[in-house]
C-alpha cells in the first residue's frame, strides 16, 4: 500500500513538473561502474560551468541520515550495495532537477542505473540534442584500489584517498575540518555486490542509448587525461553544454 502511494506521487510529480523539466536544459549525464571516477570529473565540470551536479547517491545518503522510516529503508539498500526502489530515486530526483538552479542544466551523476531509469530519463528530456551521455570505463582492480582506500568528508562529502590523495591532517576535510570517514558501502563484499549490480545493469542501458542518443566513451587512466578526453569529446558535439 505505502509503495503504491509513493509510486502515484512520484507519477503525479512527474506529470506536474513534466512541462517544466522540458525546458532548455543541456543535460551531461555520466555512467560507469562505482569508482570509475564520475563524481570527481562532474565536480570539476561544475566548478568549471557553474551548472549543478546532481548526484543520485548524494541525494540518497543526505536522505539516508535523517531519522526517519525512509532513513532506515535507504541505509540497509547502502548498507548491501543494492539499487534504491525506482520511485523513491525518481521522486528525490524529479524534486532536485526542478529547483531553479537546474533550469539552464546540470550534470548528472548515478543515474540511470537501470534500463527502466533511462527509459525514464529521455521521456522526461524527449529533445535528444539537449542530452549527451558519457561513459567512463576502468578495469576492476583501479576501481577496488581506488574503492577501498577513500575517504568522504562527513561534512561536505570531498572526497580524499588514503594514498592517491590524503589529506594534510589525518582525517580531517582540509576544507572544512570535518571528519574524514569511510562510506559504508566501500567494504570489499559491498564493492563486489555494486560491481555485480553494475555488470548486470549497464548492458542493456548501453545497447539502448547508445545508438540513440549522443554519447562518448573515455578512459579513466589518470584524472587529468580523462577530463581531457571529455572535454574534447563532449565539446566535439555542442560546445554549448560546458559553457
Ligand atoms: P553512488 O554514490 O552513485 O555510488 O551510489 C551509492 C548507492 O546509492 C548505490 O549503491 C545505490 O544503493 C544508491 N543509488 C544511487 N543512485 C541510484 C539509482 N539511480 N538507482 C538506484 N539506487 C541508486
Amino acid at each position: 500500500m505505502k509503495a503504491r502511494t509513493l509510486l502515484l506521487a512520484s507519477f503525479l510529480l512527474c506529470s506536474l513538473f513534466g512541462s517544466f523539466l522540458a525546458a532548455e536544459q543541456n543535460i551531461l549525464v555520466f555512467l560507469g561502474p562505482p569508482g570509475a571516477g564520475k563524481g570527481t570529473m562532474c565536480k570539476k565540470l561544475s566548478t568549471v560551468t557553474h551548472k549543478p551536479h546532481i548526484s543520485t547517491g548524494d541525494l540518497i545518503r543526505e536522505q539516508s541520515k535523517a531519522q526517519s522510516a525512509l532513513s532506515k529503508e535507504l541505509n540497509s539498500y547502502l548498507e548491501q550495495g543494492k539499487l534504491v526502489p525506482d520511485e523513491v530515486i525518481f521522486k528525490m530526483l524529479i524534486e532536485r532537477v526542478s529547483q531553479e538552479d537546474c533550469a539552464d542544466g546540470f550534470i548528472l551523476d548515478g543515474f540511470p542505473r537501470t534500463l527502466d531509469q533511462a527509459k525514464k530519463l529521455v521521456s522526461i528530456f524527449p529533445d535528444k540534442d539537449r542530452l549527451i551521455f558519457v561513459n567512463i570505463s576502468v578495469g576492476d582492480d583501479t576501481i577496488l584500489e581506488r574503492l577501498q582506500g577513500r575517504l568522504i568528508c562527513s561534512d561536505c562529502a570531498k572526497s580524499y584517498h588514503t594514498s592517491f590523495t590524503p589529506p594534510a591532517q589525518e582525517n580531517q576535510c582540509d576544507d572544512c575540518h570535518g571528519k574524514l570517514v569511510a562510506r559504508v558501502d566501500d567494504e570489499y563484499t559491498v564493492i563486489q555486490k555494486r560491481l555485480e549490480v553494475y555488470k548486470k545493469e549497464y548492458a542493456p542501458i548501453q545497447s539502448f542509448l547508445k545508438s540513440n542518443y549522443q554519447w562518448v566513451d573515455v578512459k579513466n587512466h589518470s584524472a587529468d587525461e580523462c577530463y581531457a578526453q571529455l572535454v574534447n569529446k563532449v565539446n566535439s558535439i555542442n560546445t554549448e553544454f560546458l559553457d
